[in-house]
């Protein structure tokens, strides 16, 4: 090949020599994993542990020589499988789908120029070029002229990154992340070592996440006690005296009722659902529980360039030490002028053509009459300051240090010596001299909200070998003043958050008055203006965290371990606490957050990786829209779980009823019947309650707390909803009883039997009903929520009013399931669940709203307290921009 050649003089493969290799070889894409056969996949439907109670049950339906209901029993499981089979598919689907959508892109010099191409077009022979922060994308041959440390945690579990030099091997799959190489291509796709390593990994099982493991111990719970409850029941029944088989029956039916069937696939449906809709939104999920924590976010730290700004830079004023120069032009466009002294504007030429070099990655380039920046923008709009000074564009990096966000500096060498760029506090002490009036042209530009660059060079007689040694005695150019705006939608975003209480906090690598200005600017600065800088923030824990909790602070000149301090003392004061990053060494911080957020379109794999979820378009608001939704589905199952728990209260009841009155009091529905409802008519408002859309008041303060099923909900159910539907049912049954002659104690004929059965089984469909328009809202009555905005739920109630008369009328149903139409009282009784149902649950909504608060739920208003009782403490970190004591 032509590895003879020094790495920059490379040319790599030509464009149509790739082609024909893609062609030939492939797309460098991993063989797709191997699925399990559906089948199998819907025979674990049949086996897992509700299934396999409900077997049992059948079995001993059939012992106890009951054909009919082992039968009923095993219909039900091949359905209930069915349905969930179907709705783990779409989940497994949709998860696919959005890992599609985050595409790898490799840097590949082809044909002497360089290009950013999409990762399955790599092909054995491009020269690939990496620097830290990329994810290698194929195996590879590290080139000459540059080391690299590479984390390959991944293929060997080696934790600590290996310092690799020219003529090692690099495999797919590994990152790199410090230095930067070129690298020869010599295997892709299946023929990568990570290929053969994924084969065997892939059948090692997923583990679950926190929130299956939540949701599998809260239905293993339910189950068991609806095993225990089962038993006793059936223990107690025979004591009283029934016979063996009516005793059985009655346990199986106690289980049945209260074992949740259709819970477990119903919420990973919703969270995918969900997941779904972040991606239409451009938030990218990388796991579906993170849709969950999304939804309990009460903590977005978050950085300014490209996420709170547009990250369209443009260099609008340049100092140096001949005075200053405005620069004029449109956006990336390469015409413009440098209007300023002749000194001036030849100073800032020279500068200009310095900070080009630096940036040798990036240019700006038009896309379909637009100019647009190829690399990093702000590298990109130093090509442009460059090509409006007219200086020529000058190829030959000999080596390059990148910018690294703890050094804050990038330099280059080329025949002609140094140049270097950076955040001006980290260049200009290195450059001896007096350097009073850069200072205060720092301050200035930095004020007026400019983000400041300063450029330096120096003659090199010998070749550095070290960052450090490259970037020492520099001479200063000048200084460069860049702006971004923000964007537009940032501000609204942010009222959006302070409404909901979540609170705010900018954590940045830029200087701090600048970061103050943009903070100002979007209204993310807090009342009492503080702005700190990574250095200084508190060294104790708990003085950190009530300055940061004080809503609306800037920590400017942030390292990645300070980052990562701010994380992790907000969770321990109970935050959920979402944080940006974008950098090689933001990993750790975002990996330690509750949510990581990653950029999609700026910011390096490493953090891709690191983080939960990925902003496709780099936009705060969209952190905001994914909170929104996560909240909204995080309310989606709370519904869902509360209408699931009424209705086994609702079944349960009966059966307690008869068991406790020693069967003087006929059962009121029948095994049957309650899995006709559980697996009838409840599963489709269930499914509908899970597709409620967010409403205004869903990012309404206060921010939620807690856990997905706690005792709010629990109560709602159990002790509200619950009840009031099982003991109108149970009322409706016992008086159309009466009223067709029975008393007390007496047997039962068995027609009144089927009709009073009949209607216990309406009573608690209609009920269902009424409860499902009442878990709409967790606390507003019907009344208010309206009847519309989920036209779902009212197809739902449809086909659940539509399959009533089916169950009641079809033969052989009436006679298998025991219940036959109701009688006229009949009717009207079932029909006035609804309104008890809608009356228990507005009543207990209108308590809940006069008592007091629910305790831990904290509120914008306290959260404000408590940040003003700290004002002292923060003191002690707290400085305002550059040090002066008061407003920025
Ligand atoms: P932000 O939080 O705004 O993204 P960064 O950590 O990316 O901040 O950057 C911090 C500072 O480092 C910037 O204000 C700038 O002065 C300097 N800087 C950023 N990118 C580069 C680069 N590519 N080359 C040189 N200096 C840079
Ligand atoms: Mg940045």
């Amino acid at each position: 090949m032509t590895s003879a050649a020094p790495v920059s003089e490379q040319a790599g493969l030509s464009p149509a020599a790739a082609a024909e290799r893609l062609r030939r070889d492939g797309p460098n894409r991993l063989p797709p994993p191997s699925r399990p056969h559906p089948l199998l996949v819907f025979g674990g439907q049949l086996v897992h542990f509700f299934a396999l109670m409900l077997w049992a049950a059948a079995v001993l339906a059939v012992i106890a020589g009951m054909p009919a209901l082992a039968i009923a029993i095993a219909v039900v499981v091949l359905l209930n499988g069915a349905f969930s089979f179907a709705q783990e598919y779409r989940a497994d689907r949709a998860a696919e789908r959005l890992r599609d959508l985050l595409p790898l892109r490799a840097t590949v010099r082809r044909g002497g120029r360089v290009s950013v191409v999409d990762a399955v077009e790599l092909v054995v022979g491009d020269l690939v070029l990496l620097e830290a922060g990329d994810r290698i994308c194929a195996d590879a041959t590290l080139q000459d002229g540059g080391g690299v440390a590479v984390d390959q945690s991944l293929l060997t579990g080696e934790s600590l990154p290996a310092r690799l030099d020219g003529g090692d091997p690099v495999l797919a799959g590994t990152y790199v992340t410090e230095g930067h190489a070129a690298a020869l291509v010599t295997a892709t796709g299946a023929d990568t070592r990570l290929a053969g390593i994924a084969a065997i990994t892939e059948q090692a099982r997923r583990p679950r996440s926190p929130l299956a493991k939540q949701l599998h111990r809260v239905v293993r719970i339910v189950a068991l006690i609806a095993v225990v409850v089962g038993v006793l029941f059936f223990l107690a029944s025979l004591g009283l005296g029934q016979s063996g088989t009516d005793s059985l029956l009655f346990a199986i039916g106690v289980t049945v009722a209260l074992v949740p069937e259709g819970l477990l696939p119903t919420v990973t449906l919703s969270l995918a659902r969900a997941a779904q809709k972040m991606a239409a939104r451009r938030a990218l999920v990388r796991r579906l529980e993170s849709v969950e924590t999304l939804g309990a976010t009460t903590f977005i730290c978050t950085d300014k360039t490209g996420t709170l700004t547009r990250n369209e830079m443009s260099v609008v004023t340049v100092w140096t030490p001949h005075g200053d120069v405005r620069v004029e032009g449109e956006g990336y466009l390469p015409e413009g002028t440098l209007q300023g002294a002749p000194a001036a504007v030849a100073a800032a030429t020279a500068l200009a053509d310095s900070a080009a070099r630096c940036s040798p990655d990036a240019r700006v380039a038009e896309r379909s009459g637009r100019w647009m920046p190829v690399g990093d923008p702000m590298e990109a709009a130093l090509h442009v300051l460059a090509a409006r000074a007219g200086v020529p564009e000058r190829p030959g990096v000999v080596r390059r240090f990148p910018f690294d966000p703890r050094r804050r500096r990038s330099s280059v060498l080329d025949r002609d010596g140094v140049h270097v760029t950076g955040a001006p506090d980290s260049v200009l002490p290195r450059c001896p001299g007096d350097l009073t009036a850069a200072e205060q042209a720092v301050t200035a530009l930095s004020e007026r909200g400019l983000r400041v660059l300063a450029v330096a060079r120096r003659a090199a007689p010998t070749a550095p070998v070290s960052a450090d040694d490259a970037e020492r005695d520099l001479e200063l150019l000048g200084l460069v003043g860049l702006q971004d705006p923000p964007r537009a939608d940032v501000a609204g975003a942010i009222r959006a958050c302070r409404t909901a209480g979540i609170r705010l906090a900018m954590v940045t690598g830029d200087h701090p008055r600048t970061a103050a200005a943009i903070a100002a600017q979007v209204g993310l600065l807090g009342p009492r203006r503080l702005v700190v800088e990574g250095r200084d923030l508190p060294a104790d824990d708990t003085a950190l965290a009530d300055l940061l909790e004080t809503d609306g602070v800037v920590v400017a000149r942030v390292a990645p371990e300070e980052k990562l301090r701010i994380a992790r003392v907000l969770q321990a004061r109970g935050h959920v606490v979402a944080m940006t990053g974008d950098g090689v060494n933001d990993g750790p911080a975002l990996r330690a957050a509750d949510i990581g957020v990653a950029m999609g379109a700026s910011g390096s794999d490493v953090a891709r990786e690191a983080a939960d979820v990925v902003l496709l378009d780099d936009r705060f608001s969209t952190i905001v829209a994914a909170v929104e939704l996560g909240s909204a589905t995080f309310a989606n199952i709370r519904r869902f779980l509360t209408y699931h728990l009424t209705d086994n209260v609702a079944e349960l009841v009966p059966f307690a009823v008869w068991a406790l009155s020693g069967g003087q009091i006929p059962l009121a529905i029948t095994v049957l019947q309650v899995l006709a409802i559980d697996i009838g008519t409840d599963l489709l408002p269930a499914l509908a309650l899970g597709a409620e859309p967010p409403n205004p008041r869903t990012m309404r303060g206060p921010a939620r707390t807690g856990n997905l099923i706690d005792g709010r909900l629990l109560r709602r159910a159990f002790a509200v909803l619950g009840p009031a539907e099982a003991a109108f049912a149970m009322l409706a049954f016992l008086l159309v009883l009466f009223s067709g002659g029975w008393s007390w104690g007496a047997p039962v004929d068995a027609g009144l039997l089927a009709t009073a059965s009949g209607t216990a089984f309406t009573a608690i469909v209609l009920g269902q009903l009424g409860n499902a328009l009442s878990c709409r809202s967790e606390s507003r009555w019907i009344g208010r929520t309206g009847l519309r905005g989920n036209p779902l739920l009212w197809y739902a109630v449809a086909v659940e009013l539509a399959l009533l008369p089916v169950f009641l009328l079809l033969p052989p149903l009436p006679e298998l399931l025991g219940g036959d139409l109701p009688s006229p009282l009949g009717w009207v009784l079932a029909m006035a669940t609804v309104p008890v149902v809608w009356l228990a649950d507005t009543l207990h909504k209108a308590l809940r709203a006069r008592g007091p608060k629910t305790p831990g739920a904290w509120t914008p208003g306290s959260a404000r307290q408590r940040g003003s009782a700290t004002t002292v403490v923060s003191g002690t970190g707290a400085r305002q921009p550059g040090g002066s004591a008061e407003g920025t």
